[in-house]
């Protein structure tokens, strides 16, 4: 019965498109072929201004060039995977855009904004559609089908718990079965074969190039494990690999996944070791114990055990794919998400170091130039803004973990479950707190010379409009207004003219030393009232904040677009 009616619905719907048809013959709607782009789109393509991302090649020899460049054609299919992941649409319309762009200024605008979101959805207007049919996104992506309700999920799985591992998996996607309509989980395998065995294919010949042994063994497991849904060993082999070549590809963040965060979307991070960054690295991280001694806390706080964390790589980036390369790009990332491998083999933070100077140059640097003192403005230093984000990851790694448990003293317990869902924004603000405290130790002991003190404050000041103009209601951006409201208060950023800000440097170091103090207290006390007394106070906007933010010009752009030049892009 249901299914006539739906035939009915569907026959009814196909006369309506007949009867339109014989009106496609006037001009008038030939040129409603053209798809309808909003009229704002270069203004919202003028956020993810084109940016020339490219690596220092004397960091690579012939062979490892030629690897490089396969890793490369590798990429592209993946990029493929993750078009088709988005939305089953998306790889019809990208052909039909990229006709239409020659047509004019807006179409070229809505191809290029297109491309860049990897869709028709703005990532940084709550994706919103600017390409007609302006429908709304579907929560799960094309991982279910578009009309599938999050109910209807739950429900087959209630009634078929034989199938809920393959339904929730990471690695398949959720269709109707054609001939009884009921939910079906096909593999990643299967359903992207075509391209995975073109990449695979193009990894064994990687993998046959190069004359490192541990890449090689990562690119085979790797290809081998495309056909398998499994990446364990892949990822072990990952962990595992030594010298210049940088690289990760795979299914690994949920985020597109709204619905459920259930299915992996595939991404690819070609990079190169950034050398003397990684030295330099290595001598910070021997300080770590003598840094967690020299935090401002009672001595009863230090951690004094504190395992070895992951290990950090600097990187220049040489080119991404599929989910690392759409909106906002990412500059730093931390992998695998396996917790098998992780518990076995720790995970890899890997920081792309050309990526935020772009980042920088483009959006950080021109806020902080519209906002500090002129007089203050050529103590703006890029090296200072780098150092404070890998300080801030070598800062997750010291401090309160697991701590005494208020409600039984002879048991330990992580202060994480007792600060709850307040505890990101307290530890990303600890972080960038004491990211500013050890570099203060680091330069103090001559590790970091390449700026000075006075560089430092204002660098660190200058920028923390770029992560609240993100928005306040997520964790770093929480955490950084309890910085500016914390700075402000204690007198170590002050009002200058014409709405801009400067540093007191009497002031600056005082006042962070009591910030620390704080964050430090509440995580080593677990104390869940006193941080949520804390964050209600300093971690919320206020109308200073706000129209700061409303008085950064709108030409300021949010991110970059990146335009690979390792790939002959232009
Ligand atoms: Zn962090």
């Amino acid at each position: 019965m249901k299914k006539a009616a739906l035939l009915l619905t569907v026959l009814v719907l196909f006369a309506c498109a007949k009867t339109e048809q014989p009106a496609a013959d006037t001009a008038a709607t030939r040129s409603s072929d053209k798809l309808e782009i909003k009229a704002d789109v270069p203004s919202r393509l003028a956020k993810l201004p084109k940016t020339v991302i490219d690596y220092d090649h004397s960091l690579l020899n012939a062979e490892e060039q030629q690897v490089v460049a396969k890793l490369i054609e590798a990429s592209k299919e993946i990029d493929e995977i993750y078009w088709m992941q988005v939305s089953e649409e998306n790889l019809a319309l990208r052909d039909r855009l990229a006709k239409q762009a020659a047509s004019g200024p807006l179409d070229q605008a809505g191809n290029d904004y297109f491309v860049a979101n990897k869709g028709k959805w703005d990532r940084l207007a709550k994706d919103e559609a600017f390409i007609a049919p302006f429908d709304k996104k579907p929560e799960g992506a094309a991982f279910y089908p578009k009309d599938m309700k999050k109910e209807e999920l739950e429900k087959f799985v209630a009634d078929h718990p034989d199938q809920k591992a393959a339904i929730e998996g990471l690695f398949t996607v959720i269709r109707r079965d054609a001939s009884s309509n009921a939910l079906t989980a096909i593999p990643y395998s299967v359903y992207y074969k075509e391209h995975l065995d073109k990449c695979a294919a193009k990894l064994r010949e990687a993998a046959a190039l190069t004359t490192n042994a541990s890449l090689k063994d990562y690119l085979t497991k790797l290809a081998d494990a495309f056909g398998r849904d499994n990446y364990r060993d892949s990822d072990i082999a990952w962990m595992d690999l030594q010298g210049p070549i940088e690289a990760v590809i795979g299914p690994y963040e949920v985020y597109e996944d709204e619905m459920f965060n259930y299915k992996a979307s595939f991404e690819s991070f070609i990079t190169v070791v950034d050398k003397p960054e990684s030295d330099k690295l290595t001598a910070y991280a021997q300080h770590l114990p003598a840094m967690e001694m020299n935090l401002p806390e009672p001595d009863e706080y230090k951690n004094k055990n504190r395992g070895t964390d992951s290990p950090i790589r600097v990187v220049q980036e040489i080119f991404t794919a599929g989910d690392a390369r759409r909106g906002v790009q990412t500059s730093a990332f931390n992998l695998p998400n396996d917790e098998v491998v992780r518990e076995q083999k720790g995970s890899k933070k890997v920081l792309l170091k050309n990526v935020m100077d772009a980042k920088y140059r483009m959006s950080g640097a021109p806020i902080a130039q519209r906002l500090l003192d002129p007089s203050q403005l050529p103590l703006l230093s890029f090296d200072a803004y780098f150092n404070h984000v890998l300080f801030h990851e070598l800062s997750h790694g010291v401090g309160p973990g697991l701590i005494p448990n208020p409600a039984n003293k002879a048991e330990r317990v992580d202060t994480r479950t007792l600060l709850k869902n307040l505890y990101s924004a307290i530890e990303e603000c600890k972080a960038d707190v004491l990211g500013q405290w050890n570099m203060l130790y680091a330069r103090d002991h001559k590790l970091l010379t390449s700026f000075d003190e006075k560089q430092q404050w204002v660098t660190y000041a200058g920028l923390m409009f770029r992560s609240m103009r993100f928005g306040i209601d997520e964790a770093h951006g929480r955490g950084t207004a309890v910085q500016w409201n914390w700075m402000r208060e204690k007198g170590a950023i002050v009002p200058a003219a014409n709405g801009t800000f400067s540093v007191d440097f009497t002031k600056a170091r005082p006042a962070l030393q009591s910030l620390a103090t704080e964050l430090l207290t509440i995580e080593a006390t677990g104390d869940f009232a006193r941080g949520e007394a804390f964050l209600n106070k300093y971690g919320v906007s206020n109308a200073e904040i706000d129209n700061t933010i409303k008085g950064l010009p709108e030409n300021i752009p949010v991110d970059i677009t990146p335009v690979f030049a390792a790939a002959g892009e232009k």
